[in-house]
């Protein structure tokens, strides 16, 4: 029986009068849930219901609005093994990853529940006696989060998490490739006990319900989560509304290895970075840029630990790779191995659509290495895919002026046991995060994430302490308690006996 889902607005699941779509999962082509196109007149009432709950939700105490969402992460890890399937039947990574999908939000919910505790503003010395000078934080208002379908429960988490801690109402509108995982991840913050309002979803697509999100004069921030070329037309939309944005867009990431690297650990890292999550990651590792030295060595382990991998089901434990998410995925990753053909790049390892048996059902593509130019398309645009480009470096100089060549600046990382090349990369790579002798993916709830270039306009960091900044703003308060009329500037001229 396929359920059929309403829309979540002001505490209540809500039938649409949108027309309806299907959310499938990609390894079978089952159907698993039908989802409303919300209309114009819902997403006006979903944003009227977030701005309605603000008063309320921004004077409930952070430590107790920590509480429920402490309570929303114990729902979820009662329910992770469940959950983790609903990730991997609607986007189709493998179990593993689908389960630490749901440890993500546990692991992010706990934190941001902390965070309801501390929230630390600063305490700052006064030139005038008698006053004291302090900052705090506030929540913007009621805000929009609009995500994409590869983590299609962590990124709303991260988003949903650091909206409520902050005091802000929000309006969800997920991918339409996986809006049961969002729906999923409502139910749980409705269990937990959030107030009519504070938790709204509305599905439908990008260019009606997303844009009229970012459009809609009542939010105050707009989260967003996607494409580049999206992530520019959000921004564009948002600067007219004069309103605060959070870009988190794509990536090219580079892994260096040099000539002393640890091979072994290099080739675990590699196939986990470039074929997890099928490379459609924000951060997979999707340039491998060897050191001239070891190239050869490289290019045949390369090959054939690519054929090693088992690709099927993801629901099955031993398999090691899914497939892509969707038919336009399938049609987007399988042209760019045409353009790499046509381009002149060597074919290593894959380069084809899976068929028979069990690949006939879903979107599965074989793990594929080329041996690219710096100058082609492959070694400069983002695939979203499970297609690595492994690039020559004469030396380090040579491989952080390759891995610095491309326009996004999200992760990085290098493969070296000398610390020399360690901390330059640490200096030198144009990236929100470095790794050193591990993998550009794997990234920390604890800690800032988000990147420079056009991955990361905005310079706003999910996750971490830095995910507050998104939805507060800082207020600066000054205590007078002298009983007089203190001029700063003009009176602390006597006061330094000056
Ligand atoms: P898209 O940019 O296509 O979509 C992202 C979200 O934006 C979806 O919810 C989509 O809705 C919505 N959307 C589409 N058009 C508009 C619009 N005009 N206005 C507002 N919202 C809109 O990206 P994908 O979902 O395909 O995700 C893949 C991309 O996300 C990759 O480029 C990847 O690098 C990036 N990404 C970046 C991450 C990071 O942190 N840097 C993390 C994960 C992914 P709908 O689905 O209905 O079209």
């Amino acid at each position: 029986m396929v359920q059929e889902y309403g829309l979540f607005i002001d505490g209540k699941w809500r039938k649409s009068e949108g027309k309806r779509f299907e959310t499938r999962n990609p390894a079978t082509g089952e159907v698993l849930a039908t989802f409303p196109l919300a209309t114009k007149d819902e997403l006006g009432g979903a944003a009227h219901a977030a701005k309605g709950a603000f008063e309320k939700w921004r004077k409930t105490t952070a430590p107790r609005r920590g509480e429920i969402l402490l309570e929303a992460a114990r729902i979820f890890r009662r329910k992770k093994e469940e959950l983790g399937r609903v990730v991997t039947t609607e986007m189709g990574k493998v179990i593993a990853e689908g389960r630490g999908d749901v440890q993500e939000v546990i692991d992010f919910y706990e934190y941001a529940a902390g965070e309801g505790r501390r929230m630390f503003g600063e305490t700052v010395p006064s030139e005038l006696p008698n006053k004291m000078c302090l900052t705090v934080r506030m929540p913007v208002g009621p805000v929009g989060l609009i995500t994409p379908w590869n983590f299609p429960m962590a990124i709303p988490a991260w988003k949903s998490g650091a909206a409520l801690i902050a005091g802000c109402p929000f309006v969800l509108k997920p991918s339409s490739l996986t809006p049961l995982c969002a729906a999923k991840l409502v139910e749980v913050l409705d269990e937990a006990g959030f107030p009519p309002g504070v938790v709204n979803l509305l599905t439908g697509s990008g260019s009606v319900v997303g844009d009229g999100l970012v459009a809609h004069p009542d939010l105050r921030v707009i989260s967003f989560t996607g494409g580049v070329d999206t992530g520019r037309h959000v921004y564009e939309t948002a600067a007219k509304k004069m309103i605060k944005v959070g870009l988190e867009l794509g990536g090219k990431n580079p892994i260096i290895a040099m000539d002393d690297a640890n091979l072994e650990l290099l080739m675990d890292g590699v196939m986990f970075g470039a074929f997890g999550t099928a490379g459609q990651r924000c951060t997979a590792s999707s340039r491998l840029i060897v050191h001239q030295k070891i190239y050869d060595q490289v290019v045949d382990d390369l090959a054939k630990r690519a054929e090693k991998l088992r690709v099927g089901n993801p629901i099955d434990e031993k398999t090691d790779m899914g497939p892509v998410a969707s038919a336009d995925q399938e049609k987007k990753v399988l042209e760019y191995i045409e353009i790499g053909r046509k381009e002149g790049d060597t074919l290593i390892t894959g380069g084809k659509k899976l068929a028979g048996g069990v690949y006939d059902k879903g979107f599965f593509i074989a793990p594929t290495v080329f041996a690219v130019d710096r100058r082609k398309r492959l070694a400069l645009e983002e695939i979203f895919g499970p297609v690595l480009s492994v690039l020559k470096a004469k030396d380090f100089d040579d491989a952080v002026a390759i891995a610095n060549s491309v326009k996004y600046g999200l992760s990085s990382s290098i493969y070296t046991n000398d610390l020399r090349w360690a901390f330059r990369a640490m200096q030198e790579l144009e990236a929100g995060i470095t790794y050193v002798n591990a993998p550009t993916i794997g990234a920390e709830v604890q800690l800032p994430f988000g990147g420079v270039k056009e991955t990361g306009p905005t310079d706003t960091r999910e996750a971490g302490t830095t995910a507050l900044d998104e939805f507060t703003y800082w207020k600066t308060i000054y205590v007078d308690y002298s009983g007089r009329l203190q001029r700063a500037q003009i009176d602390t001229a006597k006061l330094t006996g000056g």
